[in-house]
């Protein structure tokens, strides 16, 4: 496979132009392209250009609002809760996160639940957004399903992503973002792609049973990752960013959606000042702790591969495939 390279403006430029073309307006384009920019420069590459094109999708077909205007319904002591107007999560984060961030830093605890948004990105940008306001924070949303529960066999539980951030002066945030079924959804389908077994464990066929056979999976469901434990994490997941912000669980998403790319959910971020819940020595017994962990051989931080890609591709640009580069040109 052929690979282009491209600079970190080109990456912003290319991005743009794609969603422009797709009838984005720039309040709707510029927070999505810096999304895919952020991937894209942190070597997170499912997240970066090869999801331009699903974004235009959306938009073009009207799925997604490209002119989304998202606003803050209503402030009750420490929730904020935001109407996406049916736009993409980051357009939404432009000013849910700074809002966020001053009410957690006021009241030692916030949380924003965000209605009627489409989230097609990975999580770590906007828990990293707060952490470098100083806070904690944790980001949760769900989709259409694809895992199942554990002992059943149905698809119920989107691969329902959780993502917990710590913010570390001076330093990279160690921050963990992962969905709760044991690959990613992209994983298998390339995995039928291109011939390949799934990995061991990541789901079960039409009948139930363990395979690694990537089209049974996906005629099947797709396994949480830890059995039951992980199948747990799925459910709290469908239940925060789904009931208890007044959203749709996976089944309901399922329900409502077309099953063609992104799909209208919600989206709870929560946020948590440490100094004010464990006072001013919160964050350097924090450090203490990861100082531990990385005293022994072999051990790193969640973020830390990020982080040490991040310095390197504005001097050495990125890489995307030939055949994206001229997919994404052909959309502008
Ligand atoms: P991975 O399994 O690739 O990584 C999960 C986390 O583990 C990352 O934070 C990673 O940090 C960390 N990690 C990996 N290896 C190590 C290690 N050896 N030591 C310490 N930490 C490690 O992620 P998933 O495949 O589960 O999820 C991929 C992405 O997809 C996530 O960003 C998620 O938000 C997104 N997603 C989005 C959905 C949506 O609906 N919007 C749905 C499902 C997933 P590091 O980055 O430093 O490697």
């Amino acid at each position: 496979m052929t690979d282009i390279r491209l600079t970190l403006d080109e990456v912003m430029d290319l991005a743009l132009s794609v969603l422009r073309a797709a009838g984005a307006d720039e309040e709707n384009a510029r927070p999505i392209a810096r999304c895919m920019w952020r991937a894209e420069r942190d070597g997170a590459k499912s997240h970066g250009l090869f999801r331009c094109a699903g974004y235009a999708g959306a938009i073009r077909s009207r799925k997604a609002n490209g002119r989304a205007r998202p606003a803050v319904a209503a402030t009750e002591g420490s929730v904020i809760r935001m109407e996406g107007d049916r736009g993409f999560c980051p357009v939404a984060h432009e000013s849910g996160l700074p809002a966020l961030g001053a009410l957690a830093k006021e009241q030692g605890v916030a949380a924003l639940a965000i209605r009627r948004c489409l989230h097609f990105a990975a999580l770590w940008p906007e828990v990293e957004t707060l952490t470098e306001m100083g806070l904690a924070a944790m980001a949760f949303t769900s989709s259409p399903p694809y895992v199942h529960m554990a002992g059943g066999r149905r698809k119920v539980f989107g691969t329902n992503p959780m993502a917990f951030g710590w913010p570390r002066p001076g330093q990279a945030p160690m921050i963990f973002d992962q969905a709760s079924s044991l690959t990613a959804r992209g994983e298998v389908m390339i995995a039928a792609r291109d011939g390949h077994l799934a990995p061991e464990g990541a789901g079960i066929g039409p009948d139930g049973r363990p395979t690694r056979d990537p089209e049974a999976i996906l005629a099947g469901a797709q396994s949480p990752f830890g059995g039951y434990k992980g199948a747990a994490l799925a459910l709290m997941v469908d239940l925060l960013a789904g009931p208890l912000i007044g959203e749709l669980t996976s089944l309901e998403i399922e329900a409502e959606d077309d099953g063609a790319g992104p799909a209208l959910g919600g989206q709870l971020i929560l946020a948590f000042a440490p100094e004010r819940l464990g006072g001013p020595d919160a964050a350097a017994h924090g450090e203490r702790l990861f100082r531990a962990l990385l005293e022994e051989e072999g051990v790193r931080l969640p973020g830390m591969r990020r982080a040490a890609t991040r310095p390197l591709t504005p001097e050495e640009g990125v890489t995307i495939p030939a055949s994206l580069h001229r997919e994404l040109v052909a959309l502008c």
